[in-house]
């Protein structure tokens, strides 16, 4: 069965300006009082994989309509989006996709987000989230630019399995290379995304703790979550983390560490005998919402609240329309402070948007 989506959904009306100019202060919080501190970017829609459970080939096709070039945000709009939102408090920025090391000369965009400073005159938390099949190839020319960090997406350790998950037969050894030379780089510490998918890569999840234990690098396992229309989610693949904890405490004891920050979406664990730290991101089974410091920016400049929002506020046309920073500092402020977005915890009740709703966003379009 062909299954066909509409990514595009948003707030028809330009973001309000409207009445008092709100300068940023940095204090800037929402209905639920949470600051607005990371910004994740999406520099793409497009993508070189086709991961069953983000972009499945039957719906990501040739027919597909990505977004045309002109639609995308600039490399100056962006900046100029990230600056004022910086002034408004964001301390960590993320580029994301699709796959943003498909986005040409991404190198610009960084060394120019590198330059921006916090109010308090501190450079930000640059980082970037890639599928790493362009890792080796990029990681020196990354890091020269002014990135921090990176996190690399890998799914299985198994060649055949990870090629069925990619679904455009990239090897497990290219996204290895590329870990690798980040890490020469100094792109470290590196974090590796595993998406866990119950009945499709568990069986993987004890492999890759033993390949990346004492690496280096800190292997995260991340529920698989119902984002978009398109994926066919079902709670039955969701392995909970807790056991996740189980599996690998069976092999190699494990101990809980303290969250960094408030706002982390990890619960780190340290093995025991020294090995370094794993983590769990339990979107689905121990929601965070509580602490969601996150805003996104999609592909053509909407500003998405939630990872499962059905609609977006048009920043791109608001800056396209000629308005000033402060009308966009003040647009950003108004939409901030209206937010009252808990997906994962109403996950499942009557208040939650509907899994039906074809209408949320592609998390290729709005980022990771
Ligand atoms: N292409 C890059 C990559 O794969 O790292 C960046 C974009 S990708 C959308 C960002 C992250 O979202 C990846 O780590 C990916 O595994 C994760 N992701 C995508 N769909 C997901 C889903 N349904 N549930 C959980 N994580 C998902
Ligand atoms: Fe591409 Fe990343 Fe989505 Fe996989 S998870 S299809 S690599 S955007
Ligand atoms: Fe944040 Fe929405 Fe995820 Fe909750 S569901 S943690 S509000 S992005």
């Amino acid at each position: 069965m062909s299954r066909r989506i509409i990514p595009l959904a948003d707030v028809s009306a330009l973001p309000d300006i409207s009445g008092v100019a709100a300068s940023p202060s940095g204090l800037l919080t929402d209905t639920l009082a949470r600051p607005l501190r990371d910004l994740r970017i999406s520099v793409t829609d497009r993508c070189n994989f086709r991961c069953v459970y983000c972009m499945p080939r039957e719906v990501f096709d040739k027919d597909y309509q990505f977004l045309p070039h002109a639609a995308l945000l600039s490399f100056e709009e962006i900046e100029r989006l990230a600056r004022v939102f910086v002034a408004h408090g964001v301390e960590k920025i993320r580029l994301t996709g699709g796959e943003p090391l498909l986005r040409k000369n991404i190198e610009f965009l960084i060394e120019r987000l590198a330059l921006l400073r916090t109010p308090e005159g501190r450079p930000l938390d640059l980082t970037l989230t890639t599928n790493g099949s362009l890792l080796a190839r990029k990681a020196r020319s990354l890091k020269d630019a002014g990135l921090s960090r990176v996190t690399v997406s890998l799914d299985a350790l198994d060649d055949a399995l990870f090629r069925r998950m990619n679904d455009a037969d990239f090897a497990v050894a290219d996204v290895l290379d590329g870990i690798e030379t980040a890490q020469a780089a100094g792109l470290d510490p590196i974090k590796v995304n595993m998406v866990v998918k119950r009945g499709t890569n568990d069986q993987e999840i004890v492999p890759m703790a033993r390949h990346f234990k004492g690496s280096g690098a800190v292997l995260r396992f991340i529920e698989y979550m119902d984002v978009g229309a398109s994926n066919g989610w079902n709670m039955s693949e969701v392995l909970p983390s807790a056991q996740v904890i189980e599996r690998i405490g069976a092999h190699f004891p494990l101990e809980p560490l303290e969250a960094h920050t408030a706002a982390e979406t990890a619960q780190r664990w340290a093995y025991r005998d020294g090995g370094g730290e794993i983590g769990v991101i339990s979107s689905v089974t121990r929601a965070f919402c509580d602490s969601c410091t996150r805003a996104r920016l999609s592909t053509e400049g909407k500003l998405y609240l939630c990872l499962f929002a059905v609609a977006g506020h048009d920043l791109r046309g608001l800056i396209r329309s000629g308005a000033s920073d402060e009308d966009v500092a003040t647009a950003i402020a108004r939409i901030w402070e209206a937010r009252g977005d808990r997906y994962s915890q109403l996950r499942g009740s009557a208040s939650a948007p509907s899994r039906e709703d074809a209408r949320r966003v592609e998390m290729s379009y709005i980022g990771g």
